[in-house]
């Protein structure tokens, strides 16, 4: 019995090897692999849980507020300051960048305001400190608007070469010179007006020749720093440097609006640095709406 039953076997074994595996149903007609019981839910891949975070909250650092360091944090953008605070809050930011830098001040060198227009239109990308290292020679070689006005392309890029840029300044320094020679009897003139007509002269560079070398307050220096760090403290929510300025000015006495620039510019360069603000050391992070957000 038991043989004939082995010998069945062995021939089906053989008969399906003769035939093959057959033809190929189309995936659409394949069965699932894994037999499905009929009534019973149909298997399921668990679902992976969140990994949980094992990073624990960072100790309070001493010396900020509190508050500031564990207020969630759910935008960086800079809150708003209510336009009903907004008066108090340019003047307590003012008071405390005064009570920083009492003495800020132009950190151009310069002695008269032909100097220092030519210093500031050379500060355009460039550090002042780099600005002062060239400038002597530059004085010393052409002292007034006339000297300038005749000198050598060639010889002023040679001069001014490490400031960048140096071949449009040399331009603009001999445009500048020759129009104020032509036009301004070799003066510097104390208008706006005027002083944007010269070549290489924007509302920047005026307002720091009137603020600084002419004593009138015209407008607010919106350079670079100017535009961070009034954004940052909530005192204009513009980016157009023109707005910016226009803003600051409704905000700020016409007698502040130089010291204002200098204030901003300082604090820019030592502490509200654009990467990394030093916000933990910054005496203004109790009031400033950027504080550890930027
Ligand atoms: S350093 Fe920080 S706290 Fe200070 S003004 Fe800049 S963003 Fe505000």
């Amino acid at each position: 019995m038991h043989a004939r039953v082995a010998q069945d076997a062995l021939l089906v074994r053989r008969s399906v090897a003769r035939k093959g595996p057959g033809p190929r149903q189309p995936l659409s007609q394949r069965r699932p692999k894994i037999a499905q019981v009929k009534g019973a839910p149909s298997p399921r891949i668990p679902k992976k849980s969140p990994p949980t975070s094992k990073v624990r909250p960072a100790a309070p650092k001493p010396g900020i507020p509190t508050t500031l360091q564990t207020a969630p944090q759910r935008s960086r953008a800079p809150k708003r300051i209510p336009q009903a605070n907004l008066g108090r809050h340019a003047a307590e930011v003012f008071e405390k960048l005064f009570a920083l830098y009492p003495d800020a001040h132009c950190e151009l060198d310069y002695q008269n305001a032909f100097q220092l227009l030519v210093a500031t239109i050379l500060s355009a990308q460039c550090t002042d400190q780099r600005v002062n290292m060239v400038t002597p020679t530059l004085f010393a070689r052409y002292p007034d608007a006339a000297a300038l006005a005749a000198a050598r392309q060639e010889d002023v890029e040679e001069i001014i070469r490490s400031t960048g840029f140096f071949r449009n300044k040399a331009r603009n320094l001999i445009g500048m010179a020759g129009a104020v020679v032509d036009r301004h009897a070799a003066n510097i003139p104390a208008t706006m007006d005027e002083l944007v007509l010269l070549p290489g002269v924007g509302r920047k560079t005026a307002n720091v020749v009137l603020g600084n070398a002419c004593g009138i307050n015209e407008g607010v220096v919106v350079d670079t720093h100017v535009q961070r760090l009034s954004a940052r403290l909530g005192l204009t929510s513009q980016a157009d440097p023109g707005k910016i300025e226009r803003d600051l000015m409704a905000l700020y006495d016409r007698d502040r609006w130089t010291l204002l620039s200098h204030l901003l510019i300082w604090h820019g360069r030592r502490v509200c640095y654009a990467r990394k603000p030093r916000c933990a050391e910054c005496a203004l992070n109790t009031i400033c709406p950027s504080a550890f957000r930027v």
